[in-house]
């Protein structure tokens, strides 16, 4: 859960995943993905009122983004102040102060972030140097390498902050299992139950955001199946999705939810009420995708485990781990590193002093009573494959 007051050091004039306080004042405002803790005084009556009398202000986010927000009439008033920008495409903005005409200019660049559908990390560059805004994001190790944009020519850019997605960033959440080993433990269990019957069902127990949807589109595809949703709505500008999810009951794989409860399972009864086709009771099981849960087992666990009689808990996480975070910033070497998240059971202190480590700084003063120092330089020269070796090397020994 974020707790990004949505302001930068470098760029004040901007905010970002935060609408409410003194935010009001931003000159360009930045949504990273449409999760409500990112969306925070985005429907509220003071910047509605703002927007009226401005012409300048603007909301940047990605074309996906743009889609699902103004699929939600709530967010109506925003049509046309929002402006959708390429992925890895370098955009140069003009910050207006409206009333003294003053202006400050910033290239963003919206780099993939993989945490859920349209979601991005914020690459700002301008006077007051480079710096990142990840929003929640999921990358798997070695991907920094990959995004280009990080870059110039061969080397990293000199990353002056990084305001960081640190959900997981804790040793209890060394490793978690690839997006592509869930969903393969899911598919197996799914497709066990399905198979026994016509009147087994499965009960994918999600909450009501964006991010399962990578779940939805590779299970229909698998089974030759739709997913019941209580709703299309939101997917009504999404085509890949929307044909992999209807709201007819009779259907082997449920994702729907009880209005009031959302653990709701009774028996052979489905959260949408549906408890037979043809007078057979169903036979029902529940698969709850968490992430938190699998972190606070003490052993090694499957990616798959059974709670009950007919419950199952299947890790699944929108957010990197510990080891992905690491990997990730290793590669960065920002100077500042300020976390957006505070990971649960932690504290702000707590996060701050694991991500010390992590920053520039701490590896140079390192640098200056360890032999291997003078390869630091070789950060300048080097190609990216080597530099990646050198920054693993300072941050792990
Ligand atoms: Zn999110």
């Amino acid at each position: 859960m974020s707790s990004f007051a949505g302001r930068m050091k470098e760029y004040p004039n901007v905010s970002l995943d935060r609408f409410d306080r003194e935010n009001l004042h931003a000159r360009a405002y930045f949504l990273s993905h449409c999760h409500k803790d990112h969306m925070k005084g985005l429907k509220g009556p003071l910047l509605k009122r703002k927007l009226k009398f401005s012409l300048t202000v603007k909301l940047y986010c990605s074309f996906v983004t743009k889609e699902l927000l103004l699929s939600n009439p709530k967010y109506g008033f925003w049509k046309d102040h929002v402006v959708a920008l390429e992925l890895e495409s370098p955009t140069q903005i003009s910050l207006i102060d409206e009333t003294s005409g003053e202006k400050e200019e910033v290239v963003v660049s919206l780099l993939p972030a993989g945490h859920c559908p349209g979601s991005v990390m914020f690459l700002i560059e301008g006077a007051q140097g480079t710096v990142l805004y990840t929003g929640d994001f999921r990358l798997a190790e070695g991907d920094a390498a990959r995004i280009e944009l990080l870059h110039s020519g061969s080397r990293i850019k000199d990353i002056q902050s990084v305001y960081l997605d640190s959900t997981f960033y804790d040793p209890r959440y060394y490793q978690i299992p690839s997006r592509e080993a869930c969903l393969s433990g899911i598919r197996e269990l799914v497709r066990d139950w399905l198979s026994r019957s016509a009147y087994h069902v499965v009960w994918l127990n999600c909450k009501a955001a964006y991010g399962y949807e990578y779940l939805f589109t590779n299970l229909g595809e698998e089974f030759h199946s739709q997913i019941h949703v209580n709703s299309l709505d939101m997917f009504k500008n999404m085509p890949e999705i929307l044909s992999h999810v209807t709201t007819e009951r009779a259907t082997q794989i449920h994702a729907c939810r009880h209005p009031k409860n959302e653990e709701f399972l009774r028996g052979t009864r489905l959260p949408c009420g549906s408890w037979s086709t043809d007078g057979t009771p169903l036979k029902i099981i529940s698969i709850k995708p968490s992430t938190i849960w699998f972190g606070e087992r003490t052993q090694k666990t499957n990616v798959i485990v059974r709670t009950g009689a007919s419950s199952y808990r299947a890790c699944f996480s929108f957010h990197s781990s510990y080891c992905e975070i690491r990997d990730f910033l290793s590669y960065l070497q920002p100077i500042n590193i300020f976390p957006s998240v505070i990971p649960i059971g932690r504290t702000h202190a707590d996060v701050t002093e694991l991500l010390k480590p992590m920053c520039r700084s701490v590896s140079s003063s390192a640098v200056i009573y360890r032999p291997l120092g003078t390869l630091k330089r070789a950060r300048q020269d080097q190609p990216p494959s080597v530099r990646l070796i050198l920054c693993l090397f300072y941050a792990t020994h």
